[in-house]
């Protein structure tokens, strides 16, 4: 358990202070990343998404350092009646397995749909939330799976038309990546290929090289997909 340190935070919403536990990211290093960025860690090895979500025991909110300091007008009252009000009690600053860490992130998702957080910001949490029924090997994992890819496939695509991931870690580039390849797996290759173009075509495209590169290797692989697709429905 010595990659977990406690920290300090305070809730955003009724200003308490509470500790949680944090990964230390230079001892848990996955072995294994996916091309959506879906990271695998040894058993014995903790996964620092499953403690992505900060939940206040005292009234449930729950948070991101991703999320923003202020709360629309009105948010505040909506979560009081939506979840303090029948909050009781709970303990999220221990080390989590993978329910707590599923819970934590539902949690986490209500409260920034209450809250009016930006679609990238949802976004996030639902991608993490998949990552996280996809490494787990559960008997429901892949429905979820697929559930939280597609809710995280339309914050992105929300995200980029508001342009409301800036200010956020994730560049434009990032965002578009994100589309081309969630709806890859999740089957929509004509979506997937039109934004893998978007990067080939970018302005930026040179400056974020990594990403250029990924999309191409992605549209390739999304192409064949394609192609085999239309040979298996022409047979049918
Ligand atoms: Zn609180």
């Amino acid at each position: 358990m010595n990659d977990l340190y406690t920290i300090k935070v305070n809730c955003p919403h009724c200003g308490k202070a509470f500790e949680t536990f944090k990964v230390r990211y230079r001892r848990s290093v996955p072995y294994k990343i996916d091309s959506d960025f879906c990271p695998y860690y040894k058993e014995g090895d903790s996964n620092p998404h499953f403690y992505y979500a900060k939940v206040c025991p005292d009234c449930g909110f729950a948070f991101t350092d991703e999320f923003s300091e202020n709360f629309p007008l009105g948010t505040k009252e909506l979560i009081n009646a939506k979840i303090t009000a029948g909050w009781r009690k709970k303990e999220f600053g221990q080390a989590r397995d993978v329910e707590k860490a599923i819970e934590s992130l539902k949690l986490a998702i209500y409260s920034a749909t209450l809250k009016k957080e930006k679609h990238s910001v949802l976004g996030g949490l639902c991608l993490r939330l998949a990552w996280i029924y996809r490494t787990a090997n559960r008997q429901e994992s892949q429905e979820e799976e697929e559930r939280f890819l597609k809710l995280a496939l339309q914050e992105y695509e929300e995200a980029y038309l508001h342009s409301d991931f800036k200010g956020t870690s994730l560049s434009e580039l990032n965002v578009l990546f994100l589309i081309g390849e969630l709806s890859r797996r999740l089957g929509q290759f004509s979506k997937a290929i039109s934004y893998f173009s978007k990067i080939a075509e970018h302005p930026r495209r040179y400056e974020e090289a990594k990403i250029l590169d990924r999309a191409r290797k992605q549209w390739k692989i999304t192409a064949e997909q394609n192609r085999e697709q239309r040979e298996h429905d022409s047979k049918a």
